[in-house]
């Protein structure tokens, strides 16, 4: 579904994603693991079409700059992007506007339960703290339904039922078939449902961890101190 071929990506002389190839099949949960300044955000960018960049991006097939891949493709970025002086219901009818959905109240209703925002409905974005953002953000993300889902440190900001809400939404997609790529630089935040791990250092992929690879006596941290302590 998510298919990243040679991305190198530079500012100036630094290259911040060297020749960096992945991919994520449908009701997969790829985990991209990397300390600060790994290049992660650089590359999720790279992906959703943010930056330009050398190599080539395809979602189910389409090009990532094309309305086709645009369409399929949810992103939650580190930093949530809102409107200061629109309401939270405003957001969510914004986006269901911009992607001309119908019938989209009821699945706006659901999520802002999920995750604690539906007394926050006319909070202007403005007045929001940096969870609900992060949590209204995910709604956004998340309402018009993609197929594929990025996912920028996430968990970061939230409380804990936010936390515990957004595991669960996260296992729920896998489970109804999303490709998922998630960024953290906390091992284990997504302990219970991810796939395959990609352990990201200076700007390369140093390791690509199946769940099924690791045995009793090795660890995912073990996996990362190992390749990280001589970096
Ligand atoms: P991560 O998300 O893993 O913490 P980033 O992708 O944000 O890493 O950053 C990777 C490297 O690229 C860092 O050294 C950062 O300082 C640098 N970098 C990020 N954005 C820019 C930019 N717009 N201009 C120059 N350097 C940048
Ligand atoms: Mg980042």
């Amino acid at each position: 579904m998510i298919n990243v071929l040679g991305i190198t990506k530079k500012y100036g002389k630094f290259k911040a994603n060297d020749n960096i190839t992945l991919s994520v099949g449908s009701g997969e949960l790829a985990v991209l693991l990397g300390p600060n300044g790994a290049g992660k955000s650089t590359l999720i960018k790279s992906v959703c079409g943010l930056l330009r960049f050398d190599g080539s991006v395809t979602i189910d097939g389409h090009e990532n700059h094309t309305t086709e891949a645009k369409r399929l493709l949810g992103y939650v970025p580190e930093f949530p992007v809102l409107y200061p002086m629109l309401t939270v219901s405003e957001h969510l009818e914004f986006i269901a506007k911009a992607y001309r959905l119908d019938a989209w109240e009821g699945k706006a209703g659901e999520l802002l339960q999920r995750f604690e925002l539906n007394d926050k409905k006319m909070k202007l974005g403005k007045e929001l703290s940096k969870g609900m953002q992060q949590k209204l953000s995910v709604c956004c993300a998340l309402l018009p339904q993609p197929k594929a889902i990025i996912m920028d440190e996430p968990l970061v900001g939230l409380d804990p039922h936010g936390i515990r809400e957004l595991k669960t939404v996260i296992s729920e997609l896998r489970e109804n078939g999303c490709a998922l790529l998630i960024s953290t630089h906390i091992i284990g935040s997504m302990e219970e449902n991810w796939d395959t791990t990609y352990i990201m250092v200076k700007g390369r992929i140093q390791r690509v961890c199946r769940r099924s690879d690791l045995n009793a006596n090795q660890s995912l941290e073990d996996v990362y101190f190992a390749i990280t302590e001589n970096k």
